[in-house]
């Protein structure tokens, strides 16, 4: 049985509704696990808000402020689960940004900046935040971050986000070996095309899309909720044996050819 019950898991990457922690979050929830809430914070506070109201019905005992790219976030929101929670079982890294002028035209032309930029936001921020987690691991632990197929094959417009994300998949074995003995597994879900925020940013994401729906086997594209049913997996005691893996959830899609 799928059971994470006495499991603290702490989510990042909810902006929305449509967000992909939000259906890992949900299923982490049904499954029985304590959920700790990380947003991305605003000038305006909007974002507190919203994501605020939409975890309600989750019953978060932690939501705290966390930008990757800062330092002093990052050393606050893992000493308030050091203080709340005494330890921390599940760490869901879901997250990822790059300059929406990066993310069509001519790879060729990204920007040093927007290069730095993609690959902090996307790919370092695992390996800083699996950092952190480490110490607070002590009955081991599951680490789960979000790929893309774009990581290990061209995709038209994903460029530099490509790039990140094959830096982010080096970074799961690299960590999965380092994190083992501890009994802390690291692994990737590499989805299939869905419709968020950030995937919005994505030239020609609709029809992506679209040619998924026609070509994958299962024809058609995943749900939030599919990815988080495969994130509850990993975070079980179910896929004990399992890290430094990539675990498609993309209907099918990579194994196609044509
Ligand atoms: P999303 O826009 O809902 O989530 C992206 C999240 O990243 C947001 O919550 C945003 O606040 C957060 N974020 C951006 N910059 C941040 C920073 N500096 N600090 C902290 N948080 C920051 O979009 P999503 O599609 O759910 O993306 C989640 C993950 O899934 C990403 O890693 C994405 O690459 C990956 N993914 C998405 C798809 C897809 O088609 N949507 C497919 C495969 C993988």
């Amino acid at each position: 049985m799928l059971n994470l019950t006495g499991k603290n898991a702490l989510v990042t990457g909810i902006a929305n509704n449509r967000s992909i922690a939000w259906g890992i979050a949900q299923q982490l929830h049904k499954a029985g696990a304590n959920l700790g809430i990380t947003y991305m914070p605003d000038e305006r506070g909007k974002m507190e808000t919203k994501v605020a109201e939409l975890v309600q019905p989750l019953n978060p005992s932690l939501f705290i402020p966390c930008n990757v790219q800062n330092d002093e976030q990052i050393q606050s929101t893992f000493k308030t689960v050091h203080d709340k929670w005494g330890k921390l079982d599940i760490l869901i890294h879901c997250l990822a940004f790059a300059n929406k002028e990066d993310l069509s035209g001519d790879f060729s032309q990204t920007s040093r900046s927007g290069f730095k930029t993609a690959l902090e936001i996307s790919t370092y921020s695992l390996v800083q935040l699996s950092g952190a987690a480490k110490p607070l691991m002590t009955q081991g632990g599951s680490i789960v971050t979000l790929t893309y197929l774009g990581g290990v094959r061209a995709i038209p417009n994903y460029n530099v986000m490509g790039v990140a994300k094959a830096g982010l998949e080096m970074s799961v074995r690299y960590l999965a070996a380092e994190l083992g003995p501890q009994n802390i597994r690291v692994n990737a879900i590499s989805a299939g095309p869905i419709r968020t925020l950030a995937s919005s940013a994505v030239g020609g994401i609709l029809d992506m899309i679209h040619h998924v729906e026609q070509v994958a086997p299962l024809r058609r594209t995943v749900t939030q909720l599919e990815v988080g049913n495969t994130a509850a997996f990993l975070c079980s005691d179910l896929s004990s044996g399992i890290t430094g893996q990539v675990l498609y959830v993309d209907a099918g899609y990579e194994i196609m050819g044509m």
